[in-house]
């Protein structure tokens, strides 16, 4: 069985040569090929190239008709070169025309050929096209063989996705804006459309030169980045917030271990000794290693390799010197950004101004960055598998927040839709902006107060613009989840501060640490719990952990100085656990007294009503409390016990039955009779039907998110409470499932905005 000539050292050395003459694109592949097929003994040697629409071009070849350069083509899946160009494996064969994928060109004269051996040319792990070797003899090629084979294809993918390229094979590069439309379905995570052009978070990395000049210096280098990947991994690990466990840790786990992996770094020692560069050996792993992954249906091994090929990617990284991420680089002004996963503050690195939409392969309700995205309201989609692989950079695409859909490189048809759609949404806007001013008075003359709920700094200039009366609900835990390490006493007292000045004269409620279940803090160790909803969070953890708190309440207290601390505290299920929160509030007041600083002018607290044990005892809780607020998303759950994010039972039961509007109304008429301010701070109030069943119910203060205060002021302003308020009332003995309907037709009666 003949060998390779010379080894596939020789052959990048000459392939260098190649590159560093000053030829046409077309020229140098015509010289590649002869190079190739003499170094491989090979009477064929021919290199076919994706033309944009997924055709596979014949671009030059020694050995068959050279008529047919440029005039044969293949579709994707076509023939063998086209089945290893979807698959992004080799074919080894001996009788090639017996395989069952042979497709019989008669204008490239291969029918004279036995055997065959093509490789994809790999970049990221896409196909960009297919290099062949065929001889007339029937003959397996070697296992040698193949490896140069992929080596001197790994140069051709630099070649060809490289900028140095004439206008010709400029065009053969596959532009991803003329493949066609993706329709990809994800989770809707923040509202709203974003249409756009794609930029990957972490941009795909240009190798450069991939052939090396000198052997000894490029093993090394590997040396040094693996060891700077190992260093690295091993600081990621000795962190205080991953130390402790987690989902966090058994990634970084599999990290370590593929880090420290003998087999991996022996294929990229192998790749070098072969004659290329570092990185170039990296990718040429990364590409066997991600078509593996590809072909992979096992999810555990599938993740598997994701963090294999994560490593990869960091260790191409270190060996670049290339940014991590597209925010320190330049962006459209319509970027949409596609990544596997996201830190918050990764989001925040980017300029707010350029970035239209978010899409990610991972992430949910309540990962952080949806809470990030949503408070920046950058429209969101989560859960979309591997769009990574799908996209080019600068591919348009439409991210559609609203319902997870996501369109990558949309028909025209589409992108028409989404752009009225948006049109007709930023109309609405302005005419909802328009109200700012207007006093929020229902069409009889009722004032109703309209707040925003918040959890984060950028909340706040939504004050402003949407012209609400004051926060109606600052979720303090935010702060704490996006962070990676416990904020100290100056920390949070300066951050409180910051939110009192920004809100100026508005009111805002703050309520204190409602951790547990959902909310999870990265740096605290998270207990398992069989039912998290039911468990140890809130305040039941503030109150057996009373240190947390103290340093929140003291913190709140110092910032407040000389002006109203409001502050109010989550799942109160019974009057004790409010006066245990007030007396550690008296004790952090006397303490700061004690210690000469200046207290608040008032403080102001609260309860919230969410657990429903807790309206049994208004009598005796109310003449304590200096207001309270229904959380109504979990006195929902809990009045129903039903799971606020199970997806199955997703609107089972409605907010708009009679069971929760009469225990709603009791509420009312309760503070009523105390005379205790109250305010309503769930997702109901941010529904206009919603709403203005509330406000038929007897409410007069309700906290929302801010882009809701548009449409509810509009259904304010048309109210007329005289009529609403009775016909509400006769709703709530009604043994019907909801009362929705019987709202709708009120509000349609009444021209009632909803
Ligand atoms: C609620 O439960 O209604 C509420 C406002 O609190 P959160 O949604 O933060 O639990
Ligand atoms: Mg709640």
């Amino acid at each position: 069985m003949p060998h390779s000539a010379v080894g596939p050292r020789v052959l990048l050395r000459q392939l260098r040569e190649v590159m560093a003459e000053p030829e046409t694109a077309q020229k140098r592949l015509d010289r590649i090929v002869v190079l190739i097929a003499a170094n491989m003994v090979a009477e064929v040697c021919s290199i076919y190239l994706l033309r944009p629409g997924g055709l596979l071009e014949l671009f030059a070849t020694e050995g068959l008709n050279p008529d047919a350069v440029h005039k044969t083509r293949l579709r994707v899946g076509e023939g063998l070169v086209g089945t290893i160009a979807r698959e992004a494996r080799p074919l080894n064969l001996k009788e090639a025309q017996t395989h069952p994928q042979f497709a019989y060109r008669p204008e490239t004269g291969e029918e004279a050929y036995q055997s065959f051996l093509g490789v994809p040319i790999l970049r990221s792990g896409h196909a960009l096209g297919v290099l062949v070797v065929q001889n007339r003899a029937q003959r397996h090629y070697s296992e040698e063989e193949l490896e140069a084979l992929q080596t001197t294809s790994m140069v051709l993918a630099e070649i060809a996705a490289s900028g140095d390229l004439d206008e010709t094979l400029a065009t053969s590069v596959p532009r991803a804006t003329d493949a066609a439309t993706l329709h990809m379905e994800g989770l809707a995570l923040a509202e709203g459309i974003a249409l756009g052009h794609v930029v990957l978070h972490e941009p795909r990395i240009e190798i450069g030169n991939p052939i090396a000049e000198d052997g000894a210096r490029e093993r090394l280098r590997l040396e040094d980045g693996l060891d700077t990947l190992q260093k690295s991994v091993d600081r990621m690990m000795s962190r205080a917030d991953v130390a402790r466990g987690g989902e966090h840790r058994d990634v970084l786990d599999a990290y370590r271990m593929f880090a420290r992996d003998r087999g991996w770094a022996a294929k990229m020692h192998e790749a070098v000794a072969s004659g290329l560069t570092a990185e170039a050996a990296v990718e040429r792993v990364q590409n066997e290693n991600h078509a593996r992954m590809m072909r992979m249906d096992d999810p555990y091994l599938r993740e598997r390799l994701h963090d294999l090929d994560d490593l990869a990617h960091r260790l191409l990284r270190i060996l670049t010197g290339q940014a991590d991420t597209a925010a320190a680089g330049e962006l459209p002004k319509d970027a949409i950004l596609i990544a596997r996963n996201m830190g918050p503050a990764e989001l925040l690195d980017y300029d707010r101004s350029l970035v239209r939409g978010l899409v990610l392969e991972e992430g949910s309700q309540n990962s952080h960055v949806a809470i990030v995205a949503r408070a920046l309201r950058i429209p969101m989609v989560g859960l979309v598998e591997e769009i990574i692989e799908e996209v080019e950079p600068g591919d348009p695409i439409i991210a559609d927040g609203d319902t997870g859909a996501v369109y990558l490189r949309p028909t025209s048809d589409i992108e028409k839709a989404y752009a009225e759609m948006a049109r007709f949404k930023a109309k609405r806007q302005e005419r909802y902006h328009k109200l700012r001013d207007t006093p929020a008075v229902t069409g009889d003359g009722t004032e109703i107060s309209l707040l925003i709920n918040a959890g984060l700094p950028v909340d706040l200039p939504h004050l402003e613009e949407s012209g609400a009366a004051g926060v109606g609900l600052f979720r303090t835990e935010l702060r704490f989840m996006i962070a990676s390490a416990f904020p100290r006493l100056d920390a949070q007292t300066e951050y409180y501060n910051a939110i009192l000045n920004e809100a100026g004269e508005r009111p805002v409620v703050f309520r204190s640490l409602d951790i547990g279940a959902d909310k999870v803090l990265p740096f605290m160790a998270q207990v398992k719990e069989q039912n998290p909803a039911l468990g140890w969070r809130a305040i039941r953890m503030a109150l057996d952990r009373p240190a947390l708190l103290k340093l929140q309440v003291r913190a709140l207290l110092r910032a407040s100085a000389g002006r109203d601390l409001r502050l109010m505290f989550p799942m109160i299920s019974e009057v004790h656990e409010f006066e245990r929160a007030r007396a550690l509030v008296r004790q952090q007041e006397a303490y700061l007294r004690d210690r000469g600083h200046t207290l608040p002018e008032r403080v102001h607290l609260g309860a919230m009503i969410e657990v429903p044990a807790l309206i049994w005892q208004l009598p005796a809780l109310l003449p304590m409390t200096d207001f309270v607020s229904v959380g109504s998303n979990d006195l929902c759950q809990f009045l129903f016990a039903s799971d606020r994010d199970h997806p199955r039972l997703a609107g089972r039961y409605d907010p708009l039955s009679p069971a929760m509007l009469k225990v709603l109304h009791q509420i009312v008429r309760e503070t009523e009779k105390h005379n205790v301010p109250l305010t309503l701070c769930g997702e109901m109030a941010g529904r206009p039907l919603e709403a203005m069943a509330l406000l038929g119910l007897g409410y007069r203060s309700i906290s929302m998110t801010p882009a809701a205060i548009g449409p509810i002021k509009e259904m304010v302003l048309g109210l007329d409470l005289g009529k609403l308020q009775p016909f509400v009332e006769n709703l709530l003995d009604l043994p019907d499932h909801s009362v929705r309907l019987a709202l709708s037709d009120f509000a349609k009666d009444h021209s009632v905005s909803v």
